[in-house]
């Protein structure tokens, strides 16, 4: 069993491997296709016979065994031309070969051309037997003993072809003599040039393949070349030559077009029936349906107008939304400006608002005699550092200081005297406090008061008597009493357990001051609420 399986996987793999092969050979020859294949063939009903041909069963019979022949095309519409976007040969000799083709069982081959091909390499390829025709050929003597021309299938002229703006005027034939020319050597109408026009202004040209021909007019190197008048006119809508233009036509020079195979007997017999049918062939059809170089000259230009008008629009309409979207970026920059400008205002009004609140705070929260916090500051302050120390569980006194026997200071001294006593011993209150924690503030009249968290008893009273020595020290002049300066007394409470709440700690410091006034003023009394 797993032999048999071996078996049919090593088969099915080379099977796989026979399909890609199979795939890449068919892209290969898809991609090396002859173009000549039946869609080359296109126009070929455009060809019809106007009489019976008959051809003996034999020679066709020798015909048919004929393998493919390679074909090469010389650009010249409508004869042939090679279009590069079906990549098809095209052109009445195509149509004609196709037609005589299928008639006598013969296929054609070509390949993509080699626009720098020469001619002249060309023709030697045919000549040589590395090619089996080439078309189309005018006939000359010295080409029909290299190979073999069929009957002609076409004629045309030969035209003096020179730029438009050139002043050349050509009556006859032998005009041209006043030019310098070019002609494609070995063309029937040499012999006339060489006759009449000085050799010297004479050129045989034979590298006519890449339109340098007409390059060489259109540069003023030449005045005049000799090209086949139907192709030119072609030539002349689809490469857009418009600045050259047909001088003159020769008409005694007609311009014969054929076949030319190589030499081989088969060809031979290959020619001999196609000659058959050659004559007995009506074109018209064919020659109108490649006769069309000034159609795509006028697609062309009708596509480029098209082309140009949807540039234009789509640029109008592209610069319009770039107009729009700058205007729209204009305006939101100078929106961002604005408010910007708006947002330092506000911000420079909010700046001055809060300022001002501010001074507006604290003048509303400041004595403005002595400038240490009034009685409002107090009471806001006060209440939370008591709520703090309550819920702390931690001691809290409060000191309140009484100025001792101040109406007579105003009196003796007068009342802004008083305010300067005030002032100072505000500042000297405050002294001593700054080194301890709390702060003192105006509690009304001549009274201060003071709250200290988290002090003690013994603390409070070391405060309290530090500023009444502070306040003795400073001998403000109170002639009035005994000792003759100012002194102060003040009551301590000092809360250890309990809430009495603030207005109760008050009450028992206000208790104490009244003691202390009681006892002949300049004296710190206390007392401990919770013992
Ligand atoms: P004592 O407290 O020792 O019993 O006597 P005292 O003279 O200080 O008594 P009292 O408290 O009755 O008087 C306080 C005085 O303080 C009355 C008032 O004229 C004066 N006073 C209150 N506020 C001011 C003030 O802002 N400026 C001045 N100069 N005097 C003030
Ligand atoms: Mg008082
Ligand atoms: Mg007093």
């Amino acid at each position: 069993m797993p032999l048999m399986r071996r078996v049919r996987v090593a088969r099915s793999r080379s099977a796989v491997r026979w399909f890609w092969r199979g795939c890449a050979a068919w892209l290969l020859a898809l991609l090396s296709a002859p173009s000549l294949a039946t869609g080359d063939c296109e126009h070929a009903h455009a060809v019809e016979l106007v009489r019976d041909v008959h051809i003996d069963a034999a020679t066709l019979a020798e015909l048919r065994t004929l393998p493919p022949l390679k074909a090469l095309a010389i650009d010249a519409p409508p004869l042939v031309s090679y279009n590069p976007e079906t990549r098809r040969h095209e052109g009445i000799g195509i149509d004609i070969l196709c037609f005589v083709g299928e008639r006598l069982g013969v296929h054609f081959e070509f390949s993509e051309p080699d626009r720098h091909q020469p001619v002249f390499d060309k023709l030697r390829q045919v000549q040589q037997g590395q090619a089996d025709l080439i078309l189309p050929i005018s006939d000359l003597a010295s080409r029909a003993t290299q190979g073999i021309f069929s009957e002609e299938f076409s004629r045309s002229y030969y035209a003096a072809i020179g730029r438009r703006d050139a002043n050349i005027l050509l009556r006859n034939a032998s005009d041209v003599a006043q030019y310098r020319l070019d002609y494609v050597a070995g063309a029937s109408i040499e012999a006339m040039l060489r006759k009449v026009v000085p050799e010297a202004q004479l050129q045989p040209y034979d590298n006519w393949y890449d339109g340098s021909l007409f390059n060489a007019v259109k540069r003023g190197d030449i005045d005049l070349a000799l090209y086949n008048a139907h192709v030119f006119t072609e030539k002349r809508f689809v490469e857009e030559l418009f600045d050259l233009e047909t001088k003159y036509i020769f008409e005694d020079f007609p311009r014969s077009y054929r076949f030319y195979f190589s030499n081989s007997p088969a060809h031979e017999r290959l020619v001999e029936a196609m000659n058959r049918f050659l004559p007995a062939l009506d074109i018209t059809a064919s020659v109108r349906a490649h006769q069309e170089g000034e159609r795509i000259f006028l697609e062309r230009y009708e596509s480029k107008r098209q082309q140009a008008i949807w540039l234009f629009v789509v640029s109008v309409v592209a610069g319009l939304l770039c107009l729009a979207a700058l205007l729209l970026l204009w305006r939101h920059r100078r929106q961002l400006r604005r408010f910007k400008k708006r947002n330092k205002q506000f911000e420079q009004e909010r700046r001055a608002l809060f300022e001002e609140k501010q001074k507006l705070e604290s003048l509303s929260l400041t004595d403005p005699l002595t400038n240490v916090p009034n009685r409002r500051h107090f009471d806001e302050r006060a209440k939370i550092k008591y709520a703090q120390n309550v819920a702390n569980g931690t001691q809290l006194s409060l000191l309140i200081v009484d100025v001792d026997h101040f109406k007579s200071v105003n009196d003796h001294y007068g009342h802004d005297k008083g305010d300067e006593y005030l002032r100072s011993i505000a500042a000297t209150l405050s002294d001593v406090l700054a080194r301890h924690v709390g702060g003192v503030a105006r509690y009304g009249g001549e009274e201060f008061i003071c709250l200290l968290p988290d002090t003690d008893a013994a603390k409070a009273r070391s405060i309290a008597e530090a500023m009444r020595r502070a306040v003795e020290a400073a001998r403000l002049p109170n002639e009035t009493v005994t000792p003759p300066w100012v002194t102060i007394s003040i009551g301590v409470a000092t809360l250890l357990h309990g809430d009495p709440g603030l207005p109760g700690l008050l009450k028992q410091a206000d208790v104490q001051l009244y003691r202390a006034k009681q006892q002949g003023r300049n004296r710190v009394c206390t007392t401990i609420i919770g013992k």
